[in-house]
C-alpha cells in the first residue's frame, strides 16, 4: 500500500525488542498462570490505633511468588496485571483469601480483625463491585463492617456517577471505604463530603519528611483537621520512626501504619501481628 499511495517503498521496522520488554514479555505470559498455579501469597501489615496503642486491622498487600524468580512485589507485576484485565479475577481471589485468613486468625483470638483490601480502578469501575463482595462476604460468613477496601482519589473522580452509585451500594451493605495515598491525586476534600466514606490513607510521601519538613507538616496538619471535620478517620501510611508517631498523635491522627510497627508478613504471622502494641515500642 506504501507503495501504490507515494510511489516509493516505504518498510516499517518494529524495532528490536530491548531486554526489558522482552522480560516483561516474559513475566506477562507467566502471569497467565500465576492464579491456577497458586503462586498469589498475601502479606498483611498491621494498622495500629493511636489512642490504644492496639492493632484494629490489617491491610492485605499482594505478593508473587515465581517459581523462578521468587517473591515478586506488587509494583513490578500489578500495571501488568491491569493492562491484561487480569487483575478482576486476582482482585476478588485476593479478597476471598483475605477474609479467609481474618476468618482463620479471629477463630485463634475470638477477637474481630479488619482487613483493608486494595481496589483497582477496573474492579471499581465494573459496576456490579457491591455484588461480588456481598457475595464473596455471604459465601465465607464474613462481617461486612470488618472489610474495608481502599480506593484512590483518581478512581473516585474518573466517573462521579458510577462511583456515587458504587459507593452507596457498599454503605448499604455496610463495608468501610478509605482513601488510599491521600494527597497524591486530584480530589479536593470538599469533594469528598459528597461521598459515603470512612477513612483518608496519607501517603507516605507526606510521612516520610515529618516533622522536619514544614510543608509536610502544614499539609497532614490542615489534612487531619478537614478530615476530622467532614466526619472521617485518617490513617498515616509509612510512618518509621517514633519522631513521626509522636508528631501524628499530637496532631489527632486516628491510626499509623507503617514499618515502625512493622512490615508486611505472611498471613502465618497474623497472630504475632494482632499481638503488636504501640505502647511496647516507645
Ligand atoms: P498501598 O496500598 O499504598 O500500600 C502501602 C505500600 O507501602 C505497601 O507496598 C507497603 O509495603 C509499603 N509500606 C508500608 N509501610 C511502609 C514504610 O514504613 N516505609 C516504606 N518505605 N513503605 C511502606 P507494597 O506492598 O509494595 O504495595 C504497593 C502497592 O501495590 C500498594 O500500595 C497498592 O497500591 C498495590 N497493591 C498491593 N496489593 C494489591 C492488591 O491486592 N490489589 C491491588 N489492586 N493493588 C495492590
Ligand atoms: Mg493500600
Ligand atoms: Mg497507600
Ligand atoms: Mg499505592
Amino acid at each position: 500500500q506504501a507503495k501504490a499511495a507515494g510511489g516509493r517503498a516505504f518498510r516499517f521496522y518494529a524495532p528490536a525488542m530491548n531486554e526489558r520488554q522482552q522480560d516483561l514479555l516474559a513475566l506477562e505470559s507467566d502471569l497467565h498462570w500465576a492464579l491456577e498455579r497458586n503462586e498469589f501469597v498475601i502479606y498483611y501489615q498491621p494498622q495500629a490505633d493511636m489512642l490504644s496503642g492496639k492493632v484494629v486491622g490489617m491491610e492485605a498487600l499482594l505478593r508473587w511468588q515465581h517459581p523462578e524468580r521468587g517473591l515478586i512485589q506488587p509494583d513490578d507485576f500489578i500495571p501488568l496485571l491491569e493492562e491484561t484485565g487480569l487483575i478482576v479475577k486476582v482482585g476478588l481471589w485476593v479478597l476471598k483469601q483475605a477474609c479467609l485468613d481474618a476468618m482463620a486468625q479471629q477463630a485463634q483470638t475470638q477477637l474481630p480483625l479488619r482487613i483493608s483490601v486494595n481496589l483497582s480502578a477496573r474492579q471499581f469501575s465494573a459496576g456490579d463491585l457491591a455484588a461480588q463482595v456481598a457475595e464473596v462476604l455471604a459465601e465465607i460468613g464474613f462481617a461486612p463492617n470488618q472489610l474495608e477496601l481502599e480506593i484512590t482519589e483518581q478512581m473516585l473522580i474518573n466517573d462521579l456517577e458510577t462511583s456515587a452509585g458504587t459507593l452507596e451500594a457498599l454503605q448499604r451493605l455496610g463495608v468501610r471505604v478509605s482513601i488510599d495515598d491521600f494527597g497524591t491525586g486530584y480530589c479536593s476534600l470538599a469533594y469528598l463530603k459528597r461521598f459515603p466514606l470512612h477513612a483518608l490513607k496519607i501517603d507516605r510521601t507526606f510521612v516520610s519528611e515529618l516533622p522536619a519538613n514544614l510543608s509536610d507538616s502544614a499539609i497532614v496538619e490542615a489534612t487531619i483537621l478537614l478530615a476530622h471535620k467532614l466526619g472521617l478517620e485518617v490513617v498515616a501510611e509509612g510512618v518509621e520512626q517514633a519522631e513521626q508517631l509522636h508528631f501524628l498523635r499530637q496532631l489527632g491522627c486516628n491510626m499509623v501504619q507503617g514499618y515502625y510497627l512493622s512490615k508486611p508478613r505472611p498471613a502465618a504471622e497474623l497472630a504475632g501481628m494482632v499481638a503488636l502494641d504501640l505502647a511496647d515500642l516507645y
